[in-house]
């Protein structure tokens, strides 16, 4: 070619080559034209999680072999939806690290840090976790676990502008993923268990601008309140702890609908659980526990349901929001739907907010329905201990039959397919309880063991997680899967008539869409929770899926990892590491008396049990404290509890609340449970 033809298609070729992360509304709105694309966490605008390819479908799935992974350098929890955009794939690990792949060869183009300080680890409920980030003209969005909203150049991964959305005196965290709406980056943000009052946020995408913020739950009435909303909701709430502990955080399920304009949130239950604590003259307590839709361009509210009022077994209203068409009672309606903690699932008209339908998907003992004139549960009174005074055992558990763990929407079957998990738990009153800033607030009190005594067989004492196919429509459901585990893994559907789905006890499956057969499944050496996608590069159709979700236990590792699958993709992951050895009791002699034991349970459960405790199942991210040798020394017990030695890997010190004695009761009362733990000595 002359040299100067070669000089004048120059420019062309600079030209063709596409910029990263281009996405726009106009995109956006024909993300079906780019079924390869997966341009937002929930790919497009309704977040149905309905891949079009099908390139893999039921007749070739098991011939899906991995094509690439990528290793993790942490442990803890991983629950990113993957964006893929233009052959880039974008996904963030526990710790709010992002990072951006070839999707084709898994080859690292760049990671980004935000160094989120060990010390923040303690501000949240669950974890460190990160749900995902949203791309927008050339930018990657991330919300940080400590309440930063960073936007960065697509790419190189640098920082292009960076604000605090939070308090960071207050015990905020974002976990969840941020959305675009009319150029603005929605951001909410978690702690409703601690005590922060709720809201979410619009900033600007260019420069981060904050432009609008709704508080989900009216503040300080010596205040003015900040719109009509907030006043009418401090109606609903009697005392004063609502304004000083909060409440009602949006940590997850949100949703932008174009021809509304309106964003759609979720929010969290209030502070504390019990509602006879939080508001003692009874009220609703709005806006908790609620699904709130609001004009995305000014915050103004347009509408809102209370999916629980005056709630009080922390069922969160934060279950992913999705967009639909359905046709009921004859007539196409545009739907909004939430399988939600409580163990219903709800579809609302998008516009209105009328409820369209509501039905258990799952084994609840709480309400036996919801009244659809009003939309209000109708409430079982036993189950509400912090008015009877009595424990009692309630279907779904705090855990939720359904929480953050995405569902998938198929346009060929349409049927929902959503993680379920059957849970009950034993709830009790707390009379002791005092409010807490800045601390763990449930309010609840042990349940005895003996409260399961005379419960049904059918309930279950251990958690169960199921996938079902649900049809939204008929409401009811139409096939589940096998059991896959103590927690939900989030879903994803294809027109390839295939459902996808990992499972916590580590799996990763794929389920015909029809009828739920297994067609698949694989081995990733961990469990799953986070949900897959899928994407097309070059003719070649991948899923790809976070894993890390401590199948073995803290004390293994859990092998998180980002693992991408193809037909015929021959790629081999190391051998799985090898077990922990066994693990040994052994505690030192039982000391302290009794006075002190229960000085250290109180502790205990009021500072410890939400991320060490063994009752819920420990969720094997954490130590268990009853096998920690530092139990042996009362030195090297204070420098952890104390010190903060630990603090980089999110132990924090607890000198703000703990004296010297005080930690001495906690190792009194882990050593009695440790010895409580041993095997029975035969009798001499
Ligand atoms: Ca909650």
């Amino acid at each position: 070619m002359p040299a100067a033809l070669c000089a004048a298609l120059l420019p062309l070729l600079l030209v063709a080559a596409p910029k990263p992360a281009q996405v726009d509304t106009a995109r956006l709105l024909n993300a079906d034209r780019e079924p390869g694309q997966w341009l937002t966490v929930g790919r497009t605008y309704d977040e149905q999680r309905y891949s079009p390819l099908t390139r893999i479908n039921t007749g070739n799935v098991d011939q899906l072999g991995l094509a690439w992974h990528y290793d993790l350098d942490t442990n803890r929890g991983q629950e990113a939806s993957p964006i893929v955009i233009d052959g880039v794939l974008y996904v963030t690990s526990a710790w709010s690290k992002l990072f951006a792949f070839n999707a084709k060869t898994g080859r690292l183009l760049w990671k980004y840090d935000p160094q989120v300080p060990g010390s923040i680890g303690i501000k949240g409920c669950c974890d460190v976790v990160n749900r995902g980030v949203a791309a927008w003209k050339g930018r990657i969005y991330l919300g940080a676990y400590d309440g930063r909203l960073i936007a960065l150049d697509a790419k190189t991964g640098k920082v292009a502008w960076s604000v605090q959305t939070t308090d960071p005196a207050k015990a905020y965290t974002i976990t969840g993923a941020p959305r675009i709406a009319n150029g603005k980056v929605i951001i909410g943000n978690a702690g409703s268990e601690i005590g922060v009052r709720g809201y979410v946020s619009a900033y600007d995408a260019a420069d981060g601008r904050l432009l609008w913020r709704f508080h989900t739950i009216p503040g300080d009435p010596a205040q003015p309140y900040e719109n009509e909303q907030m006043r009418a909701a401090a109606a609903t709430w009697t005392g004063d702890l609502y304004w000083k502990l909060g409440g009602a955080t949006v940590w997850d399920g949100m949703v932008y609908e174009p021809a509304t304009n309106l964003v759609y949130f979720g929010t969290a239950n209030g502070t504390p659980w019990v509602a006879e604590a939080r508001s003692p003259q009874g009220g609703d307590n709005l806006f908790t526990t609620s699904i709130i839709a609001v004009n995305a361009d000014t915050g103004r509210y347009a509408w809102h349901y209370q999916v629980t009022p005056a709630e009080t077994w922390d069922y969160d209203a934060t279950s992913p929001l999705m967009l639909a068409d359905l046709t009921i009672d004859g007539t196409p309606r545009r739907a909004l739907m939430q399988v939600s903690k409580n163990g219903f699932f709800y579809a609302l008209d998008a516009a209105t907010g009328a409820l369209l339908r509501a039905k258990n998907y799952t084994a609840v003992s709480w309400a036996t329905g919801i009244d659809m004139r009003t939309g209000r549960p109708i409430e079982v009174p036993e189950a509400r201990f912090g008015k009877t005074g009595k424990a009692v055992v309630v279907q779904p558990g705090g855990q939720g039959a359904h929480s953050w763990h995405p569902m998938a929407f198929s346009r060929r079957t349409g049927l929902l397919y959503t993680p379920v998990v059957e849970t009950s738990q034993g709830f009790a009153p707390d009379p002791n309880y005092r409010p807490r800033i800045g601390a763990a607030n449930a309010g609840t009190g042990r349940a005895p063991a003996s409260v399961y005594e005379g419960v049904h067989a059918d309930v279950p004492r251990n958690a169960r997680a199921f996938l079902i196919a649900w049809d939204p429509v008929a409401t009811r459901e139409v096939w589940r899967s096998d059991l896959r585990g103590t927690i939900a893994s989030g879903a994803l559907a294809t027109a390839g008539g295939l459902v996808f789905q990992g499972a916590q006890r580590g799996e990763f499956s794929a389920f015909r869409d029809s009828d739920g057969a297994k067609l698949w499944s694989t081995d990733p050496q961990t469990g799953v929770v986070a949900a897959p996608v899928s994407y097309m590069v070059d003719g070649e159709q991948y899923i790809a899926v976070l894993a890390g979700y401590g199948t073995r236990d803290y004390y293994a590792g859990n092998n998180s990892r980002l693992l991408v699958y193809r037909l015929g993709g021959k790629a081999k992951l190391p051998p799985p590491a090898a077990p922990p050895p066994p693990r040994q009791l052994n505690p030192p002699p039982l000391f302290g008396t009794a006075e002190i034991l229960e000085r250290g349970a109180r502790l205990y459960n009021e500072n410890c049990t939400m991320c060490h405790d063994t009752a819920y199942g420990n969720r094997g991210l954490f130590p268990d404290l009853r096998y920690s040798p530092t139990i042996n020394s009362s030195d090297a017990f204070r420098a952890v509890v104390l010190d903060g030695v630990l603090t980089p890997r999110g132990m924090v010190s607890f000198r703000e609340r703990f004296g010297d004695e005080d930690a001495e009761a906690v190792r009194a009362y882990i050593t009695q449970r440790a010895h409580q733990a041993l095997p029975a000595r035969p009798a001499p």
